[in-house]
């Protein structure tokens, strides 16, 4: 996809028993594993020894995958020095080397996909296809964004000028970056904002989510293996609310990449904004949605089922992406529901290991409370459409919450995101079209969106008239590929540009002119 000889990484096909099954061996191996996870910081600082905690998996409370190490707030400001001085010598290594270094690191990956897939499955939940989806786009991100830096960085653009001057225009990198990522892709989000902020030059501070440190650590350690100097990305664990404000206060920090709820954005804008003396330091964030679906009566009905249980309920609901609304034209909702309450008593609870779990945990108690709570209001009024169970055994032994489909009258009775298998349905007259598309505008979020109907005309008016990031026109709305499908939204969903995308990097340069009397 990208040209010759730079294709997307191959994965794994899960339906093919020669490949499935020497993978589930390597997988099950590390069952019995207890990973270890500490600050990673840079060469001249010592260790600090901190309160450790232990990591259960979300699958099983009683399951302990290992023992986190978190970081001090003192920890932190030394990182920072040792960023800040980095930055220099790091930004002038030639693009090649440090796009090399990308190269490698994704190869580093790859050979090490089983024991991150068990890793991902027993610290965040992640379900095998996902864990085999995880893996790949973080390879990905690493082979698309070397390829990407060396053309935007490799080359000067030569500028016209008088006799007697030339101009050129180039890249470099910023400075100290801040990387604050999600659990629910704790590699291949955690991996692509670090990398793109190291391989475009700046040396960078890694916060991953609280819930998914021990994999973020994992990941550090072979790419520390693979070459990346550790003053270059160092490896901030801790809790967010300690050690978040001390990353994003410092004048010294030129830019913060973050992916997480719009609330976090919007408190670390402000963070940038009231330093004084500070650069205007650039945030790129991805954040929440309220992603909609529209299905017109000549959309075909097992099509847009099986689109809406992928992009609603697998990964347990839990990307950024998945369907949280859909909106069926009244002559086709009543099929579309039968067949989609059918379809949904087929998806399968249970261990993410297991070839046949279809839904695995969510990422921990509070978020199934939540998601419970919720469910219960909706119970209360009567407004449950279908719904499927957790089985008993799965009750008592993780975070499981049933897949969901719940009726809502309009988008306004949703306060926020549920980040979790809970869709929700609103029937539409088709003479209402133009006030259920303002409504979704009006949500302010605009991240992705799903169009379902056979008239191409019908399609091209709706897409015409959507404020959102990512549009999907009769197929699912889940999975960006890197380098196909560049992902980020708009408005509350977040700044842009897009991960995987042309312009991503860019964000994380400046811009220099260098003008020479000859
Ligand atoms: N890029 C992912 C997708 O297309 C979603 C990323 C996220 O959840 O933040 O499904």
């Amino acid at each position: 996809i990208y040209g010759a000889n730079r294709k997307n990484s191959k994965g794994v096909n899960l339906m093919i028993n020669s490949q499935l099954e020497p993978l589930l061996e390597s997988i099950h191996a590390w069952d019995n594993h207890q990973w270890k996870g500490q600050p990673l910081l840079g060469t001249s600082l010592a260790a600090d020894p901190q309160l450790k905690q232990a990591i259960v998996s979300p699958f099983d409370k009683n399951q302990q995958v290992g023992e986190i190490q978190w970081t001090s707030p003192e920890q932190a400001k030394a990182a920072l020095d040792v960023a800040h001085q980095a930055f220099p010598d790091w930004n002038a290594v030639p693009v090649a080397e440090r796009a090399a270094l990308l190269r490698k690191i994704g190869d580093t990956l790859e050979d090490h996909l089983a024991e991150l897939m068990a890793l991902c499955a027993r610290e965040a939940g992640k379900q095998l296809a996902d864990g085999v989806a995880e893996i790949r786009e973080a390879v990905d991100f690493c082979r698309y964004y070397a390829n990407q830096a060396e053309k935007l960085f490799g080359e000067t653009t030569v500028l016209p000028g008088p006799t007697g001057e030339s101009n050129e225009l180039y890249l470099t990198g910023k400075g100290v970056f801040v990387a604050i990522s999600p659990w629910n892709f704790p590699v291949a989000i955690f991996l692509g904002q670090v990398l793109a902020a190291a391989v475009s030059g700046n040396t960078v501070l890694a916060k991953p989510a609280e819930q998914t440190s021990l994999v973020a650590c994992r990941c550090m350690e072979l790419i520390y293996e693979a070459g990346m100097p550790r003053d270059v990305i160092q490896l901030l664990p801790g809790l967010g609310k300690d050690i978040g404000p001390v990353l994003t206060a410092d004048p010294r920090v030129t830019g913060v990449a973050f992916t997480g709820s719009t609330e976090t954005a919007q408190v670390i804008n402000r963070s940038l904004a009231a330093r004084e003396n500070a650069p205007l330091a650039a945030l790129v964030a991805e954040t929440g949605g309220q992603n909609a679906m529209i299905v017109d009566s000549t959309a075909l009905p097992e099509q847009v089922v099986a689109d809406v249980v992928e992009s609603s309920f697998t990964s347990a609901g839990q990307r950024c992406s998945a369907l949280r609304v859909l909106f069926l034209q009244e002559d086709i909702a009543d099929r579309v529901l039968e067949i989609l309450s059918g379809a949904m008593q087929a998806l399968q609870l249970g261990d993410p290991r297991d070839p046949a779990t279809d839904v695995g945990p969510v990422i921990d108690a509070t978020a199934r409370k939540n998601l419970e709570a919720h469910v219960e209001k909706f119970r209360q009024q009567g407004r449950i459409l279908a719904e499927t169970q957790v089985p008993k055994a799965l009750q008592e032994q993780g975070e499981f919450v049933a897949p969901v489909t719940i009726k809502l009258e309009s988008l306004d009775e949703l306060e926020r995101e549920q980040f979790g298998p809970i869709l929700h349905v609103i029937r539409y007259k088709s003479t209402e079209l133009d006030s259920v598309i303002d409504s979704i505008n009006r949500s302010g979020y605009g991240l992705t969106f799903g169009i379902q109907s056979r008239n191409e005309s019908f399609a091209a008016y709706i897409d015409s008239k959507m404020r959102v990031g990512n549009v999907y026109v009769n197929r699912n709305m889940i999975g960006a590929v890197v380098g196909v499908q560049p992902f980020g939204g708009m408005g509350l969903s977040g700044t842009g540009p897009k991960a995987g995308g042309p312009h991503y990097l860019l964000r994380f340069a400046s811009e220099r002119t260098r003008t020479i009397n000859t």
